[in-house]
């Protein structure tokens, strides 16, 4: 496999699908340009070996060519950043954009419009009636399989080689950020530079991670982290579950939590949990103390308890400075941590202070030499609302990629460049 860096891009173009997928207000400016600088690096080298990006993304969810999730809502920004003006084709497919793509020149860079304007990109037929009989659904879903592959050659027609630097759709096995590779041979698809690091940094920690290996995850649901759990039983030497999920643990454990979030069909998945992380020797710990409220607000009336005596008509909405110092003193015995998900409602100001002594505690343990990886959504939003982004070692940009990954499962946008 070829890497980026070896790489020379003069006089090649290079189909770059990137995800520039940012939020925008109602006047369509960007309000947090995060995903369009972490694909800078890898846009600039090409430029400067003297190629040319022909940059594809997706933004939004669009259900066919709507304004809304124009990318030229984007591409006064781009050019600003690259420091070029980038040129923009009105769709990723058809005459305008290939002829725009065949006159490229080298240093010159070409936005294409959004790839989700085309149910191709994501390879499922839309407007099919709710009732659709299944033969029905089945001859379209084939016949999409078919147009995706023509859509993805297509994109592939442009350039000489594919760059993927879009991570947080390397879960998707979509035409322009997995099929579109069966077009290069291996000497002419790569990683960018984001891809690279985000892949650098999870196997780093999932595959050899420098001991005591810690992760924290919280947030609010059982359901949506029992994968991860799983995985992450077998690999770390303790686990740290906060947030909302934790109290169908302490109500598995015969606690009496109030009116707290609590999942009772995954009572028993906690149960187990609790018992192979016993037979794996991994240490499990859940805060002993909470910081309860009257209702789910910012303003709800307030006291401190013990996690598993929560009074009625309070839930747990925070940990409490009990459960601080059990996090704070695992946290910071490790040398490898993983953060996902808040161990609070850090939304509201009254009840965050977990999870910036949680952030606080992962900023003071990686400058004492650990490793820590930032990531999966709300983790994020926490690390940047608290001011310790850059006081981590990484902070990933996959939301449901960076999830999926952690759970052993093999991305497609991986596996079509390297094979796994
Ligand atoms: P997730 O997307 O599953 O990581 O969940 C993140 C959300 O969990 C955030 O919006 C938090 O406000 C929420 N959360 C964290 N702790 C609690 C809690 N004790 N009760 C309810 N929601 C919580």
């Amino acid at each position: 496999m070829i890497t980026i860096d070896k790489f020379n891009f003069a006089g090649k173009k290079a189909f770059v699908r990137v995800d520039f997928n940012v939020p925008l207000d109602d006047k369509f400016n960007i309000t947090d340009d995060t995903r369009i600088r972490a694909a800078m690096p890898t846009l600039k080298k090409i430029l400067a070996d003297g190629g040319s990006p022909i940059i594809a993304s997706h933004l939004g969810r669009p259900k066919g060519v709507d304004p809304e999730f124009s990318l030229k809502h984007i591409l006064a920004h781009v050019s600003k950043l690259l420091g070029v003006d980038v040129q923009f084709a009105n769709d990723c497919v058809g005459k305008e954009a290939g002829a725009k793509a065949a006159a490229l020149q080298p240093g010159e860079a070409l936005l294409l419009e959004n790839l989700r304007y085309h149910a191709e990109e994501e390879g499922k037929p839309r407007g099919l009636a709710k009732d659709a009989p299944e033969d029905v659904v089945a001859a379209a879903k084939k016949e999409m399989k078919a147009k995706q592959k023509d859509f993805a050659k297509e994109l592939a027609s442009y350039a000489n080689v594919y760059v993927n630097d879009a991570f947080g759709t390397a879960h998707r096995a979509h035409a322009s950020t997995a099929i579109i590779a069966d077009s290069f041979d291996a000497d002419h698809k790569m990683f960018g530079y984001l891809m690279q690091k985000e892949i650098d940094a999870v196997e780093k920690i999932m595959k050899d991670p420098a001991r005591p290996f810690t992760a924290i995850i919280g947030g609010a649901k059982v359901s949506s982290k029992i994968d991860i759990i799983e995985n992450l039983l077998g690999k770390v030497d303790n686990l740290i579950i906060g947030g909302g999920m934790a109290f169908t643990f302490e109500k598995a454990n015969g606690g009496k939590i109030g009116n707290s979030l609590c999942e009772d069909d995954k009572l028993d998945v906690a149960k187990e949990i609790m018992a192979k992380a016993k037979e794996k020797g991994v240490k499990l710990v859940i805060a002993s103390d909470a910081k309860v409220g009257d209702s789910f607000s910012n303003d709800a009336k307030s006291q401190f308890c013990n996690a598993n005596a929560i009074p009625d008509g309070y839930m747990g909405l925070d940990i409490g400075p009990k459960g601080e110092k059990e996090f704070t003193d695992v946290i910071m015995a490790s040398k490898t941590i993983l953060w996902n998900g808040p161990v609070g409602v850090f939304e509201f100001d009254n009840f965050s202070q977990g999870s910036k002594v949680i952030a606080k505690a992962i900023a003071d343990s990686t400058k004492n030499g650990a490793f820590s990886l930032v990531g999966g959504g709300d983790s994020v939003a926490c690390v940047n609302k608290f001011g310790y982004a850059d006081k981590v070692s990484y902070v990933s940009t996959g939301g449901g990629a960076l999830l999926e990954f952690i759970e052993g499962k093999v991305l497609p946008g991986i596996k079509a460049i390297r094979g796994y």
